[in-house]
């Protein structure tokens, strides 16, 4: 019988709140109730955000909470090489291409755009879509702009993409915290337009290292915010594409601050150092998040 596995990914570019906890704490006890596997992913693919200052803060506030995960972790930057080969494929495929515009030239298209009357559509997250024009442009004045060393970053053609997989994707998504049924929910990958796949630098991204790792790790089950939900589509779309197989989802409720908003990385009060440091315990914690 295979084990259900479990992993808690959280990107080390700050302290970690009530919202992780709450996460965090839920994937242990359902690893737990399973007989499960628990493993920790730090995703810390931005290097210039994501610093071991703040991997060892979320690491103390983990082992404070009470979470015990198999050693060793898997650490998202010391695996580029392994992200970067499956780039080159999608290259190679043609799947992706550079898109070079800046968030300038960005902000100014859409402008254009909405000034003659026509609205330029957002994804889920209310971001603006990135425009078509460097996916029109010859392979001769890609390669001209690379070699002249402008910035761009990688971006999955999604049409082509959808073409390539050729069918509707859905994935299986729990219903509750007990994971006892599953509905199917249609993936909607192009709603989030042509996403970032990899940078000039950085051969990867959220969404890649993600499919890629929860792969590689035999992850069965992806549990985390209800924020993701609408990613998962981006992700069932990778997956296909590189012949990964599908986990199961479930996206849980989110912890919410005093004033009804979702907790952010730079609210204090929510921190989970900060609870520590006022005299809460682990249990405190677990009551908190109404675990
Ligand atoms: N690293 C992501 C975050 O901290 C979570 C990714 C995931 O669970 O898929 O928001």
């Amino acid at each position: 019988m295979t084990l259900l596995t479990f992993r808690f990914a959280p990107s080390p570019n700050g302290d970690l709140h009530l919202g992780h906890a709450y996460s965090a704490l839920l994937n242990q006890k359902l690893a737990n109730t399973s007989d499960g596997r628990l493993l920790l992913r730090i995703e810390d693919i931005d290097t210039t955000r994501c610093t071991p200052q703040f991997e060892a803060g979320v690491l103390a506030d983990l082992k404070w909470l009470g979470l015990g995960w198999e050693e060793p972790l898997r650490r998202q930057s010391e695996h580029f090489a392994e992200y970067k080969a499956v780039l080159d494929r999608l290259i190679r495929e043609e799947l992706v291409y550079p898109a070079f515009m800046s968030r300038g030239e960005i902000r100014a298209f859409i402008t254009d755009c909405e000034k003659r009357g026509r609205d330029w559509p957002r994804d889920p997250d209310g971001v603006p879509l990135y425009p078509p024009t460097d996916k029109a442009l010859p392979m001769r004045e890609r390669k001209r702009r690379i070699d002249d060393n402008q910035p761009f970053a990688w971006r999955l053609d999604v049409g082509a993409a959808l073409a390539h997989v050729g069918k509707d994707l859905a994935w299986a998504e729990f219903s509750d915290e007990t994971l006892s049924a599953t509905r199917s929910v249609g993936a909607r990958p192009r709603d989030w337009g042509d996403v970032i796949v990899a940078r000039r630098d950085i051969p990867t991204s959220y969404h890649l290292a993600v499919v890629m790792d929860d792969a590689l790790q035999g992850v069965s089950h992806v549990v985390r915010g209800q924020d993701l939900f609408s990613a998962t589509g981006v992700q069932r779309l990778l997956q296909e594409l590189l012949g990964l197989p599908q986990p199961a989802y479930f996206h849980h409720r989110l912890i919410l601050g005093p004033d009804g908003r979702k907790l952010s990385k730079s609210l204090g009060d929510s921190g989970l150092a900060a609870l520590r440091g006022a005299g809460a315990s682990p249990d405190d914690i677990r009551r908190m998040v109404g675990l």
